[in-house]
């Protein structure tokens, strides 16, 4: 009997109900969907736990988003990796674990981040163990992404307030031997290697419709389409959700994130959020699904920290040696929708990645009055602004955000520049962070806060490390897909049932 005329009424939003499905057409132990960082790890260490593992991919070949990325990973603590030790740094784990606490914001999982700051050292030398290799090198200088094969960089607010006064900063972003940016799809074609070593058995072109439900809380396989048939998938173990967050469904983000429809260029592959509806349709709980990490690359080089940002009304709101990500979380939460960066001849340098950021100056003046003139602002506004901020600069201080003395360089210097940096012209890319609420081992929550029997999530189909656009730094996500979803495969490959 076939199975497909049953499975038909089952969706992303309605498991199928295990006694509709006549025969499995395939059986595991274990059913990974989506193979991009979080879905390999998961898959992997499911596989050498034991577990015969079975991983549904909807596109033609391994990567997704992971691919995409430059592969920067934020790993520390307990000493230091080589990379930092050989830098200088001695970071501490307390270090890394408040600052991660941070920057996971007000609803922070203390207990994902303690699980993190632990093992981090051992996780990057797990991923070096796969045969992910990182240069012992080092760039001091403010940049986004090295162009070149070097490992570690300043990858988030570490240095900044409010973190530096809370833990000791150190750079933590380690990115992997790979000359230019985009090291993901170096890191991809590594652990798609291992996969394929660990006898993982792979389906390209599947996607995943619809999970099947064994009883009230019990997850007991998966509907795929496969050569555009619907076909059911028996996981013994359990399902673990690894395909990705929702940034390219515009009804989702609509609904759950519209802060980020600011941003035009949602940045991701598939990211259609049916990872995170399927773990919804049998009661999962999706939490923190208006945060987004949305971002200008407005520097480097570093002397542009030295400007100032102000909005619509002239005013400043944010310390500018934020990590970029977060400056931009402020720009987007202004009111009016224009925004300048000022800079004077001394600080001004034309941004690196200027044309994909799309940043123009927008006038040049003599005075600040003849630039507050041109940007057509109420007499005064910008003036005021700058002055302030000049006057405290001299001094070595910032008492409105308490940007760092190294940064502080009174704009005195003509002729003075605004750039325009607004948001619906500019390159500002956003993905999210909301997903499903998951244990740090995986399992996906109810909104009791109770496992969904034989349910499992990863990378950013759950929510994890990565919470809060706010305190968002490079390789957060990276990290928390591979780790997390190595967390997942232990976990659902011990599972009995
Ligand atoms: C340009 C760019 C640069 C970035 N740089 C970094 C960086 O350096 N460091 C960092 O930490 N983060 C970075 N990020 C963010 C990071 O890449 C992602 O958040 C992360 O890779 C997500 O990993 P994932 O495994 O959760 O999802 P993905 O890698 O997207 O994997 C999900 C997989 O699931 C598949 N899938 C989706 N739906 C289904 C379905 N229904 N059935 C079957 N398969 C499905 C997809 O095709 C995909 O292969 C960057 C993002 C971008 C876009």
């Amino acid at each position: 009997m076939t199975n497909a005329p049953r499975l038909a009424s089952a969706s992303l939003d309605h498991p199928a109900d295990q006694r509709d499905v006549a025969r499995w057409d395939y059986e595991a132990d274990v059913i990974v969907v989506g193979f991009g960082a979080a879905g390999a790890c998961a898959a992997l260490e499911a596989a050498r736990a034991g577990a015969r593992v079975l991983l549904f991919e909807a596109t033609s070949g391994s990567g997704g988003t992971s691919a995409l990325s430059g592969g920067e990973i934020y790993v520390g603590g307990g000493g230091g990796t080589l990379m930092q030790r050989t830098a200088g740094f001695n970071d501490a784990t307390e270090d890394l674990y408040r600052y991660l606490l941070l920057t996971g914001g007000p609803d922070a999982d203390a207990a994902r981040v303690r699980l993190y700051a632990d093992l981090s050292l051992q996780h990057f030398e797990w991923l070096m163990a796969q045969g992910v290799e990182f240069r012992n090198s080092y760039i001091a200088e403010r940049c986004i992404e090295p162009v070149t094969d070097d490992c570690l960089i300043w990858s988030g607010s570490e240095e900044a307030w409010p973190f530096a006064q809370q833990a000791r900063p150190a750079p933590r972003g380690h990115c992997p031997k790979f000359a230019g940016m985009g090291g993901g799809r170096y890191l991809m074609d590594v652990l798609t290697q291992r996969v394929q070593q660990a006898r993982v058995q792979v389906q390209f072109d599947a996607r995943a419709c619809a999970l099947v439900r064994g009883g009230e809380r019990e997850v007991t396989g998966l509907v795929v389409r496969v050569d555009g048939e619907l076909r059911s998938a028996r996981a013994r173990r359990g399902v673990i959700l690894c395909a990705g967050g929702f940034v390219m469904n515009r009804d989702m983000v609509r609904r759950h994130a519209p802060l980020l429809l600011r941003s035009r260029f949602p940045i991701g592959t598939v990211d259609d959020g049916s990872g995170i509806r399927l773990g919804q349709s049998v009661g999962g709980a999706a939490i923190n699904m208006a945060e987004g990490f949305a971002t200008i690359p407005w520097y480097p080089p570093g002397s542009l920290v030295k400007g100032i940002f102000i909005n619509s009304q002239g005013q400043r709101f944010i310390n500018e040696d934020c990590y970029h990500g977060r400056v931009s979380q402020y720009i987007l939460r202004q009111s009016g929708d224009r925004v300048w960066l000022l800079q004077d001849q001394d600080t001004y340098a034309e941004p690196q990645l200027r044309e994909l950021a799309r940043i123009e100056i927008a006038t040049a003046g003599e005075t600040w009055e003849e630039v507050e003139r041109d940007l057509q602002l109420p007499a005064g506004a910008l003036v005021g602004t700058v002055e302030f901020y000049n006057r405290h600069a001299a001094g070595g201080g910032d008492p409105l955000f308490h940007k760092a003395a190294k940064w502080l360089k009174p704009l005195v210097r003509p002729p003075f520049v605004a750039l325009d940096c607004r948001v619906d012209h500019c390159f500002y890319a956003s993905f999210t962070l909301g997903g499903l609420d998951t244990l740090p081992t995986g399992e996906v929550l109810d909104a009791a806060r109770q496992p969904i029997g034989g349910l499992f999530a990863a990378g950013r189909t759950a929510c994890g490390l990565p919470r809060w656009g706010e305190g968002y730094s490079s390789g957060t996500s990276i990290a928390d897909a591979t780790f997390f979803g190595r967390q997942a495969g232990m976990r659902a490959a011990r599972v009995s049932r």
